[in-house]
């Protein structure tokens, strides 16, 4: 295994990520003692010198590293091996998306397809109660309390390694290396027993509810019902079948809901698979697709997680959690975060390297299509019909924010205009023209013919 100082040195990562990911990896070197040569060295190309024996590479995560595999094995004596952690093998996600021409690689199919394929939640070819989606059943309002009342997540107790690691980083921030976000308890399973016990923690108290407050917010309640199991999912701690099928379980013994378990099932076989292989599939150049040809950089306060640079009680909520866990929910990504930096034209490139540094669970591979092509419709359209780019109604109905917020979720133009609203329907103005020709956006477009303080709005601006 090989520790490489320069990617921490290139750009700064987030104190708790940069955390996770050693802990992780000096947590499995000392699991496999001896059988691990272990290198601390600049780059991984260093960590390789000396060694004269043949060598085995998984596939690993992003096309830059793919490049640096592809050189090795020209070089030396070095073999490929397919990527791991995954539900679906690239090879059945070509048959599926070559069987459509590559063309409509609609989300839906794709899960329905892998469903099937993988036998969850079915009978013969049936879904098991008759219906393929529970998605309506998952977007409920929250609740009107400050919790959801779940019981917390598993958190893991820190010990010897972690102390190391931590001591470790603070030597490097000594030393120059920079860091966002705070240093804090770490909060993700770091070793195989740590994930099993955040896994069966999660069905055991946390599933049932999970489906219902999917997309809510609540200002009180960070983790709502969420697994955190992307951070252990993709360091490879567990394996997404196990993790469903675990779920499917639950389901059989009536301890939780379709609607939940089949929303979760959704999540892990459905988007994180069908994300991966849309990575690589779309190819290398989909990462710099700006087809609303955004170009403003992201604001300093932004850049580096300070809450205190708006004063929008939700996105200011959204970066405090990344700032104090490197998390956030589904929910403030897209809707809060990402449709933030959407309306106001945001570098997609450089939103998703904040993205990519800033969290825990973030890697290039789920990065680049969450936000170039979901966040940010920069792929013009290929990964969702149309942006996801909502007022702050939306985040009204969906969180308790507003009430505690200097500004008016209804309110467009003055001292009390919402942020979310104003830059919403000047977002719809900039675009006005390629919205009227896509027929998801035609209507709503047709929203800002009926605005009769448009000029007023635009003198002012999207505030916040
Ligand atoms: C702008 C943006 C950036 C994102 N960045 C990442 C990222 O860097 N890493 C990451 O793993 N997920 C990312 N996601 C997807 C999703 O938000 C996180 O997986 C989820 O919030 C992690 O928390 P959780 O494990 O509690 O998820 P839960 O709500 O419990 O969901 C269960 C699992 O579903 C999977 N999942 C659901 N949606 C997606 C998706 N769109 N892409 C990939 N996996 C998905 C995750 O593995 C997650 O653990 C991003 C989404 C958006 C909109
Ligand atoms: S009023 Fe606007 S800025 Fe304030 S919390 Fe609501 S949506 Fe966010």
């Amino acid at each position: 295994m090989i520790e490489s100082s320069r990617v921490f040195r290139r750009r700064a990562f987030h104190r708790q990520k940069a955390h996770l990911i050693l802990s992780a990896m000096r947590h499995r070197a000392a699991e496999l003692g001896s059988q691990c040569d272990y290198r601390r060295t600049d780059t991984y190309r260093a960590g390789l010198s000396g060694i004269d024996e043949p060598l085995d590479v998984v596939q690993p995560t992003s096309w830059a590293a793919l490049h640096l595999v592809e050189a090795l094995i020209a070089e030396r004596d070095l073999e490929g091996l397919p990527a791991r952690g995954f539900a679906t093998s690239r090879t059945d996600f070509a048959s599926w998306a070559d069987g459509r021409g590559g063309k409509r690689l609609l989300l839906e199919d794709f899960y329905r397809d892998a469903r099937l394929r993988l036998d969850l939640l079915m009978e013969g070819d049936r879904p098991i109660t008759g219906q393929w989606n529970y998605d309506a059943d998952n977007r409920a309002a929250p609740p009107k309390t400050a919790t959801l009342g779940v019981a917390d997540p598993w958190w893991p107790a820190e010990d010897e390694v972690d102390a190391q690691v931590r001591a470790d980083l603070d030597q490097m921030a000594a030393e120059g290396v920079e860091f966002v976000g705070a240093d804090g308890p770490r909060r993700f399973a770091a070793t195989r027993a740590e994930a099993v016990a955040a896994l069966s923690h999660f069905i055991e108290h946390r599933l049932p509810d999970f489906g219902r407050y999917e997309d809510a917010m609540l200002s009180g309640d960070r983790w709502m019902s969420h697994s955190l199991l992307s951070a252990p999912m993709n360091l490879g701690l567990l394996d997404p079948l196990e993790v469903v099928q675990a779920a499917e379980h639950a389901y059989a013994e009536g301890h939780a809901s379709i609607a939940s378990v089949e929303g979760f099932v959704r999540q892990i076989i459905g988007w994180r698979d069908y994300i991966w292989h849309l990575y690589w599939y779309l190819g290398e150049d989909y990462r710099s697709g700006n087809a609303l040809a955004a170009r403003h950089r992201l604001p300093t306060w932004f850049a580096e997680l300070d809450p205190t640079g708006t004063e929008a009680a939700c996105l200011s909520s959204a970066l405090t959690s990344v700032r104090e866990s490197g998390w956030a929910h589904h929910i403030p990504r897209l809707m809060v975060l990402g449709n933030y930096a959407l309306q106001r034209g945001w570098d997609p490139a450089a939103l998703t390297d904040w993205f990519h540094r800033s969290f825990v669970d973030g890697y290039d591979w789920v990065m680049v299509p969450n936000v170039v092509g979901m966040s940010q419709h920069a792929d013009g359209g290929v990964l969702a019909t149309k942006p996801y780019a909502a007022g702050g109604n939306y985040i009204n109905k969906m969180s308790d924010y507003c009430g505690e917020c200097v500004f008016d979720p209804k309110v467009r133009v003055g001292e009390n205009a919402c942020p979310f609203t104003a830059g919403y329907w000047l977002f719809l103005h900039r675009h006005r023209d390629e919205f009227a020709r896509n027929h998801r956006m035609s209507q709503m477009v047709r929203g800002l013919d009926r605005l009769t303080d448009l000029d007023e709005l635009i003198e002012q601006g999207p505030r916040g």
